[in-house]
């Protein structure tokens, strides 16, 4: 099994980046942004509650998120190994995602994290919200609210990765191809 965490602020290139690298290495893509906002189309009890936390850019509770993607992990039995887009995305998420993929025998392999500068960022979300459709692109203060909330609860993510010797750090600035260059570079062979 092959586990990646992208990692890296709202804005980042994290979705971007995903769909090649799942092509490059046949894995699974998980984003649980992508998971609630497929909830809030459908209308479920789950897209209810996350929408609320969503429009506000704050993070949807732990144990909500937490059992969603479990789930979703076990409903790829056959996977080759996943990307996580999104999550863990506080260290609470971290510690109950290394229990869940160590005990399947699936550790995480690395965890690669997009760097770039906050005026960047600000920049291609408001961007994106022109055929994104996303409220929460659209909005300043709710953008500023998620970098606000990336820096205080998700960026001590790095940290924990880092101290598993896990963490490679990746120029997040450039074409798209020179990026996923950067971080298929950036994956350990197996
Ligand atoms: P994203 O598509 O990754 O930008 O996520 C959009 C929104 O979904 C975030 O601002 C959060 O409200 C929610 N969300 C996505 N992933 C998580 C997560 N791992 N933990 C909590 N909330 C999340």
């Amino acid at each position: 099994m092959l586990n990646i965490i992208l990692f890296g602020p709202p804005g980042a290139g994290k979705g971007t980046q995903s769909a090649f690298l799942v092509e490059h290495f046949g894995l699974v893509h998980l984003s649980t942004g992508d998971i609630f906002r497929a909830n809030i189309k459908g209308e479920t009890e789950l897209g209810k509650l996350a929408q609320s936390y969503m429009d506000q850019g704050k993070l949807v509770p732990d144990d909500v998120t937490i059992s969603m993607l479990e789930s979703e992990v076990d409903n790829h039995p056959t996977a080759k190994g996943f990307i996580f887009d999104g999550f863990p995305r506080t260290t609470a998420q971290a510690d109950a995602l290394d229990a869940f993929l160590n005990g399947r025998n699936a550790p995480i392999a690395c965890m690669l994290a997009l760097d770039v500068d906050e005026d960047e960022l600000k920049a291609r979300l408001l961007a994106r919200a022109e055929t994104s459709g996303r409220p929460d692109d659209a909005n300043p203060t709710v953008i500023q609210k998620r970098i606000d909330v990336y820096n205080a609860e998700t960026a001590p993510v790095a940290g924990h990765y880092a101290e598993q010797g896990k963490y490679t750090g990746v120029d997040g600035i450039g074409t798209i191809e020179e990026i996923t260059e950067r971080l298929c570079a950036a994956v350990p062979s197996e």
